[in-house]
């Protein structure tokens, strides 16, 4: 069965070197804040900037935060197969374009998917190799202070986003990494080094490593030493 989906991910990204990195958390859970942080710390990494019918919130900058599209418009992107994944959140469609995503990972950026628990697991099932991230609150307390801070949403979706926390945290245990936000430098810290630990991989390294082994030429040693 994993060779399918390992079949699946070479057909999209033939040469894929950077990282597909997913990091999903509950709607509070501060995922945001901490990509921003990270992104200006880290080089070599892009993010994908999702489509949504939700409308822009205050502060929010359309292709930058997101492509704020119309419900037809975003079925005509399904319709085209623009999207790596989508999903209805919070009663509000987003989805994650193909052909920002490939451009990256072909170039061999990383690219961070900043998106829900059931995009997760549709990209953690097509692409095998991903990196996954679940994005901890402290306290169910300090979510539902943290949203309710933010001031973002109408009374009935922050009531959803809040009733919906409790299905989502429970699906950390897909994740390969749990980051607690609790203090966030901390937290910070930790998806960097998730983030670098990630390239230190064997596997990504098949290039460099050829390359040093290659000058291990027996045919030319010299026992005597020059
Ligand atoms: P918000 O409306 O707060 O920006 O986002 C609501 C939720 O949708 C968050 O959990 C966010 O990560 C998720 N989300 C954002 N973009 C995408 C996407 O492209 N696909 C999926 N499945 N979820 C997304």
């Amino acid at each position: 069965m994993e060779n399918i989906f390992l079949l699946f991910s070479v057909f999209y990204f033939p040469f894929m070197k950077g990282n597909l990195i997913i990091i999903s958390s509950p709607s509070g859970g501060g995922k945001g804040t901490l990509i921003k942080e990270v992104l200006k710390t880290t080089s070599n990494i892009g993010y994908s900037v999702s489509y949504t019918t939700r409308a822009m919130r205050d502060g929010e900058e359309n292709e930058h935060d997101y492509f704020f599209v119309s419900r037809e418009k975003f079925e005509n992107l399904i319709e085209q197969n623009e999207f790596l994944e989508y999903a209805v959140v919070h009663d509000n469609f987003y989805g994650t374009s193909k052909t920002q995503v490939s451009k990256d990972i072909n170039n061999g950026r990383d690219v961070i998917l900043e998106i829900d628990v059931q995009g997760a697991e549709n990209i953690m099932h097509d692409f095998a190799e991903a990196v996954s991230i679940f994005i901890l609150p402290p306290t169910f307390e300090i979510l539902k202070a943290r949203l309710t801070a933010r001031a973002t949403e109408t009374h009935e979706n922050l009531a959803l986003r809040l009733k919906n926390s409790f299905g989502e945290v429970q699906k950390y245990q897909e994740f390969q990494y749990i980051v607690i936000n609790d203090d966030r430098l901390q937290a910070t810290n930790d998806l960097r080094t998730i983030i670098l630990a990630e390239r230190l991989k064997r596997v990504r390294q098949t290039g460099a490593i050829q390359d040093i082994l290659d000058s291990f030429d027996i045919s030319k040693f010299n026992t005597v030493g020059d």
